[in-house]
């Protein structure tokens, strides 16, 4: 169904929750006072370590990945999504206002954002409020506090964690989880930056986004964890020991997330490099926290961080959307007039760091594979502290643009150089960062000899100072206005809401005490630095930019990291003996009490809330669901023979297009060569253009153009869907332009470059090699799908394990073979760039639809016509063994799966509600409350008919595949209430009904399409699914039972846990390395 289908389109894998990032090199690139990443991005190689509370289950290979969509992602601003009618309540009246509490601050209408926006302060606590009132009806809530940790022990991480389980109000286990099962949130989390905690909802249905922010309120002002050590331990650390003859372990969620982190590279880079930057203040501690440092944690620092920070005084409220203003602020002096004013403000200040007078150098061991090939591992990164003070806007603006035209595309001339030297595999390093008090710039590189780090030190260096006294290219200029204005103008935030990216812009200046509204207003400043570059030349606006913050600034650490394949065995080693010094200072009786106090703690966790408490999380009843499904207008017709499918919807003059081809006449041999045959389309050049021209052009016509697979199994047909999707989008006046650029890609692209064609293949290892450890999830999740089902093998072959192995050959194959390589990607050309099964996807209004009709049937004129497709039969899958991938990592990512359909089960909708039910329930209790693992969930690809359990940062193997085989008891033996059953089905309605701005719209009506989804099925899953009842969940036993019996298990973990896993289970796993 829908859901399942955007899942796997838009999703990613890597790291953190979170639908459509694209997935160029360099994900994102920004304009510094325009919307940055959104925190559910996290950029690997940014300074900014957040940390968010729930790692959400993006569990699908990323074969479907839009790649290199606009390397300039589109980001929240502010362009309002619909036809604005400027009558916006003017936020609430004074008066009432004065009455509740609350003094009016200010008051602008912000064009940008077509929003009235008023700042409060609360009288009697300082609270500061921002109320933006529009049309919007994705409503957003957020809480943010100051909260700045003096040591690395995770005090606001924990806390972030803590907060959520159970208040005052609400006094269950985890209120979050009730949220997250029963309600239409369209965004629900947690963050902790450096030095600030956020805590946003979203929601379109107004109560339930009123029942959002009364549960959230209560739990920052009045959590339980405060009164509760066990809260503390769950979340933070504990020690736990079974039976007093065992050995001590450490557990927490928080402390085992953290253990995550600190086993990957560009992290560790991204820590040490933020950390020696900030030496003296708040930055040069990790809000994180250190897994070696989590443990001198103790619960009264805990409680007195909680009692100073969490506080009105210290808070910044923000709400957004189209709700009535009055209504926020009546719940808000509910809250607020419960507290005096506190010393907080001044106590959570940011000091500035002051900068040094020399550069600083580092050199630190991260852990690496044992046996592996070290000489090429080795990483490099310079950065810079901008300035001792915040920039102001202007600066800050022109230095995100100049961040954009040194790194924003692979034709940035900064990123170029850096890839073509062959110094190094892959870009470190975020360019310009601007979301702490102070900005800053890193660049670098990885995948590089030990001899060659001065050489890299040498080139960043030279390149910046020739930048400097060259300037840039004027159509290069002309590119980066064009991508980062059709970008505001698009204001195409994802799935994350508008408002939500919004609140995370304003943030990042107010949380300093700056005014919350200026950084939404882009349009003067752009339009400014459009005519000093106009007028003065690139040369003369960024040189002196790059001279003084950059090339003349002795506030420089450069930080070189070592592969030590050591480190991660040393480190256990330091943790067992840590903990066998604590065991050994235990008498009997405290060995005894702890062993007792392990299973009090287990024993509560898995005890479910009682009703009453349950009951007190408010819920919408199932008269407030809408009964149909959300209807995307479609039509379809021909040209020529070829599907055309258009959707008329408002997209603010922007057309949307995707071209589809038919993969099926596709050699098997050349599958895995698909991925670099679509990043050579858009990145190799034609007989005419070189790359570089290629891209600008792209860049200055267009809002950006991706290629990438797509493969997905088809419900009830042994041959899966695969097909190459091109996807464009443009202002509709260039419409024929877009047309016209995507025919340049597929039929006058050359693939001639042997050299870039080798840059292309290093880049994509050095990925997935970063995927296997940062994402293992995922990549259990492609391994066991291959095993399972033929689509499955194509998507791995394509972006699992077995593409790293084909990238390893081929790196060295381009060297002695390119004519055979070169060759083969004609083939593929041929094979797939055809007027015969070709589909073209349009998503636009009426008018803007009518009036493309003539450039697609002009494009599709132009296309080949070859012989009609032939499929080949592939029937390929990866041996049906269990498999342990093993890798230098602290925590493990495990899996199990099995193919239900072919134990007879048929699909019905409330397979949807049972899947969320038992990882919000069963899993989440199990493998990450009780386990201590960050993530635990299960998919049910109802395509394929795989049902896949999967665990994220898991200290655990074998005891979590136990916890996964009893699924089928825990819903045999299963009670549940009307409540729970409604709140479950509600929740699963929230999933299936998620928030889509108009191109998701299309796209996913897209995939409908093409997976052969009709309307008459989405309407019989979604009443289907509205007439769940306890009987089914029974039911669905057999089918999870399944994979408990036939099920494959894959695990992506460390040597040390396979070797006992595989002492106790002899020859359970086959042990597979690949890095
Ligand atoms: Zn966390």
């Amino acid at each position: 169904m829908e859901r399942a289908v955007v899942l796997r389109s838009l999703s990613c894998t890597p790291l953190v929750c979170t639908r459509l990032f694209p997935r160029s090199s360099r994900r994102l690139s920004r304009l510094s006072s325009l919307p940055k990443r959104h925190p559910l991005t996290p950029n690997q190689r940014s300074l900014i370590r957040r940390h968010l509370r729930l790692f959400s289950p993006s569990s699908r290979p990323l074969h479907h990945l839009p790649r290199h969509f606009s390397s300039f992602s589109p980001r929240a601003i502010a362009t309002s999504p619909v036809p604005s009618s400027p009558e916006f309540s003017a936020g609430a009246d004074d008066d009432v206002a004065q009455k509740l509490g609350f003094e009016k601050v200010s008051e602008q209408f912000i064009e940008e954002c077509k929003s009235r926006a008023v700042l409060y302060k609360h009288k009697k606590t300082g609270a500061e409020v921002v109320s933006v009132s529009n049309d919007d009806e994705n409503k957003v809530f957020g809480i943010v506090f100051r909260t700045p940790p003096k040591d690395s022990t995770g005090i606001p991480h924990i806390l972030e964690h803590s907060v959520l389980c159970g208040s005052r109000k609400y006094p269950l286990k985890e209120p979050f989880v009730e949220l997250l099962k029963g309600s239409l949130h369209t965004f629900l989390n947690a963050f902790t930056y450096p030095d600030r905690t956020c805590y946003p909802v979203a929601s379109t249905n107004t109560k339930d986004f009123y029942n959002l922010v009364d549960v959230y309120l209560d739990a920052v002002f009045f959590p339980k964890c405060i009164e509760d050590f066990q809260t503390f331990q769950q979340e933070g650390w504990h020690y736990e020991l079974d039976n007093p003859s065992e050995d001590i372990t450490y557990k927490g969620v928080v402390f085992n997330e953290m253990k995550g982190v600190y086993s990957q590279p560009d992290n560790i880079m991204g820590r040490i490099s933020q950390q020696a930057l900030f030496p003296n203040n708040t930055y040069g501690v990790d809000s994180g926290g250190d897994p070696q440092v989590i443990p001198k944690l103790t619960f009264e620092e805990f409680k007195e961080f909680h009692r100073k920070y969490y506080h009105p005084s210290n808070a910044r409220i923000w709400f957004y959307g189209d709700d009535d203003p009055t209504e926020r602020l009546r719940i808000l002096s509910e809250y607020l007039d419960m507290f005096d004013a506190s010393m907080a403000p001044s106590e959570s200040k940011i000091r500035p760091q002051k900068l040094f007078s020399e550069p600083v150098r580092i050199v630190e061991k991260y852990p690496a594979a044992e046996g592996g090939d070290l000489e090429k591992k080795h990483m490099v990164c310079l950065n810079w502290l901008l300035d001792d003070k915040p920039l102001d806007l202007e600066t800050e603006l022109a230095l995100g643009f100049l961040d954009h035209l040194m790194l924003g595309t692979p034709a940035s001339p900064l990123r170029k150089i850096l890839l073509e030297s062959g110094l190094g595999d892959a870009i470190v390093g975020g360019g310009v960062e601007d979301e702490l008090l102070q900005p800053q710039f890193s660049i670098g590189l990885k995948g590089v000899s030990k001899d060659d780090i001065l050489k890299v030190e040498e080139l960043v260096m030279n390149t910046l100072k020739s930048l400097a006294e060259e300037g840039f290219d004027s159509d290069a200029v002309e590119a980066s206005m064009n991508t980062i204005e059709f970008s505001l103008r698009e204001n195409n935030t994802g799935s994350f809401p508008r408002g939500l990216a919004l609140m995370l812009r304003s943030i990042g200046k107010w949380v300093y005490d700056m005014d919350p509204f200026e950084p939404l207003k882009y349009q003067k400043p752009l339009m400014d630095l459009k005519a000093r570059i106009a007028k003065e030349g690139s040369k003369a606006v960024f040189g002196p930019l790059i001279e003084k913050f950059i090339l003349n600034n002795s506030h420089r650490v450069t930080v070189e990291m070592r592969p030590d394949p050591e480190k991660a065995s040393r480190d256990e080693e330091v943790e067992r003996e840590a903990l066998n010094k604590v065991k050994a200072s235990m008498t009997e009786e405290d060995l005894a009490e702890l062993a007792r106090a392990t299973h009090e703690l287990r024993m509560k966790q898995e005890t479910p809330d009682p009703p009453e408490a349950l009951k007190t999380v408010p819920s919408l009843s199932l008269n407030d669901i809408p009964k149909k499904p959300i209807f995307v207008p479609t039509e379809i017709w021909d040209i020529n023979g070829v599907k055309i499918l258009q959707h008329d919807l408002f997209t603010n003059d922007v057309l949307y297009t995707e071209v589809v081809f038919n993969m099926g006449s596709l050699k098997q041999e050349l599958l895995p060569l698909v991925p670099l045959f679509c990043q050579s389309l858009l990145e190799m050049g034609t007989k005419d253009m070189d790359f570089v021209q290629l891209n600008q052009l792209i860049g200055r016509k267009t809002g950006g153009i991706s290629v990438y697979p797509f493969t997905s199994s088809v419900r009830g047909k042994e041959d899966p869907c695969t097909h190459m999707i091109v996807r464009g989008k443009a202002m509709s006046g260039r419409t024929e332009d877009l047309f016209n650029l995507v025919n340049c890609i597929l039929q006058d692209v050359q693939f001639t470059d042997q050299k870039r064609f080798k840059q292309f293949v290093s880049q994509s290892k050095a990925r997935m090699e970063n995927r296997i450890r940062g994402s293992g999830h995922g990549i259990a999740a492609a391994r066991m799908d291959a095993k399972l089902n033929v689509a499955g093998w194509i998507s791995e072959q394509m972006g699992g394990v077995s593409y790293l192995e084909f990238l390893q050959i081929l790196e060295k194959k381009v060297d002695k073979d390119w004519d055979e390589i070169s060759q083969s990607l004609e083939e593929i050309r041929r094979s797939l760039v055809s007027r015969n099964g070709c589909l073209i996807n349009l998503t636009a209004d009426g008018k803007n639809l009518t009036n493309s009709e003539k450039f697609v049937s002009k494009f599709l004129d132009m296309l080949p016509n070859s012989s009609p497709v032939e499929s080949v039969t592939w029937n390929a899958r990866l041996p049906s063994i269990n498999e342990a991938i093993v890798v230098p990592t602290q925590v493990n990512y495990v899996g199990k799966a099995a193919n239900v359909y072919e134990t007879g089960y048929e699909l019905k909708g409330s397979a949807y509600v049972i899947s969320k039910y038992i990882g919000n329930t069963w899993l989440w209790d199990r493998v990450r409350v009780s386990g201590g693992a960050y993530g635990g969930f299960c998919d049910f690809d109802t395509h394929s008919g795989v049902f896949s359990f999967l665990s994220y940062r898991d200290p655990n193997l074998l005891k979590t595949l136990d916890v996964y085989d009893a699924t089928g008891n825990f819903l045999r033996e299963l009670e549940m209430d009307d409540d729970t059953l409604t709140k479950a089905i509600i929740g699963t309605i929230g999933d299936v009904d998620s928030y889509q701005l108009p191109d998701a719209k299309g796209y996913s009506s897209l995939l409908r399409y093409l997976l052969g989804i009709t309307e008459e099925e989405r309407r019989r899953r979604r009443e289907e699914i509205l007439s769940t009842s306890l009987k089914d969940f029974k039911e669905f036993a057999g089918a999870v039972e399944a994979v408990k019996d036939k099920g494959v298990v894959v695990a992506v973990a460390s040597p040390e846990d396979v070797d006992a896993a595989n002492k106790e289970r002899p020859n359970f796993l086959e042990v597979k390395k690949v890095l």
